[in-house]
C-alpha cells in the first residue's frame, strides 16, 4: 500500500516539525498553502502557533470555506496546541474582536485559548493517554484547554483535572506539541487512522 499524503496547513506555526514528525511515522507528507493542494491530501495537520494569525490567513487566502467544508466531509485532521483550538466548535478568550481564533467545527468541543498561559506559560509532564502504551511526554506552551466536549468525543489524555487531548472519530487534537519531542506514538495514531 502507498503511502498515505498528510497535508501541513502552512500558513504560521511550528510546520517543518510536523513534516518532519509525519515523515518518520510514514506518511508523504506535504505543505498546503492553497485550495489545490487542500484538495490532495488525504489528511491534515494544523500545527502549533498562534490561532488568531492562522485564522487571519486562512481567511485573507479565502481557505476558511474549503477548509471548512472538506472537514465536516470527513477529511482526517490532527490538531497541536492552535490547531487543536483551530478544530474546536467553540474558543473561549479567541481574541481582540475582528482578529479572532475561528473554530473549524471538527471535533464538538469548547476549548479555552491560552488557559493554562494564564497561571504558567509553558511546562512539561508526563500523561497517560489512551490507545498508546507508556507515558506520554507533553510540552505545553501557552496552551488551551478542553472545558467541554460533546457525546461523541472520546477524553484521550488530562493534566491533572484538564482534558488536553481529544478524538472525535478521525479528528485528534492535543493540547500539547508531540511534534516537539521525538515521540512519534502520537503522530503514528494518526497516521494508522488514515
Ligand atoms: N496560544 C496559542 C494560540 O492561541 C497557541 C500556542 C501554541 O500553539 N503553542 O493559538
Amino acid at each position: 500500500m502507498s503511502a498515505k499524503r498528510v497535508g501541513v496547513l502552512a500558513l504560521q506555526g511550528d510546520v517543518r516539525e510536523h513534516l518532519a514528525a509525519l515523515r518518520e511515522a510514514g506518511a508523504e507528507a506535504t505543505t498546503v498553502r492553497r485550495r489545490s493542494e487542500l484538495d490532495a491530501v488525504d489528511g491534515l495537520v494544523i500545527p502549533g502557533g498562534e490561532s488568531t494569525t492562522i485564522s487571519h490567513l486562512l481567511r485573507e487566502l479565502d481557505l476558511l470555506e474549503p477548509l471548512r467544508a472538506r472537514l465536516a466531509e470527513g477529511l482526517p485532521a490532527y490538531g497541536s496546541c492552535a490547531g487543536m483550538i483551530m478544530l474546536a466548535t467553540e474558543i473561549l478568550d479567541a481574541g481582540a474582536p475582528g482578529r479572532e481564533a475561528t473554530p473549524l467545527k471538527a471535533i464538538d468541543m469548547t476549548v479555552r485559548r491560552n488557559a493554562f498561559g494564564r497561571q504558567v506559560d509553558s511546562f512539561e509532564a508526563d500523561l497517560d493517554f489512551t490507545g498508546i502504551d507508556g507515558p506520554v511526554h507533553a510540552v505545553f506552551i501557552r496552551a488551551p484547554w478542553v472545558e467541554r466536549v460533546g457525546p461523541d468525543v472520546e477524553v484521550l489524555a488530562r493534566a491533572g483535572e484538564h482534558i488536553v487531548a481529544v478524538r472525535q472519530g478521525n479528528a485528534i487534537a492535543t493540547a500539547f506539541h508531540p511534534e516537539m519531542t521525538g515521540d512519534r506514538r502520537i503522530h503514528k495514531l494518526f497516521v494508522s487512522g488514515l
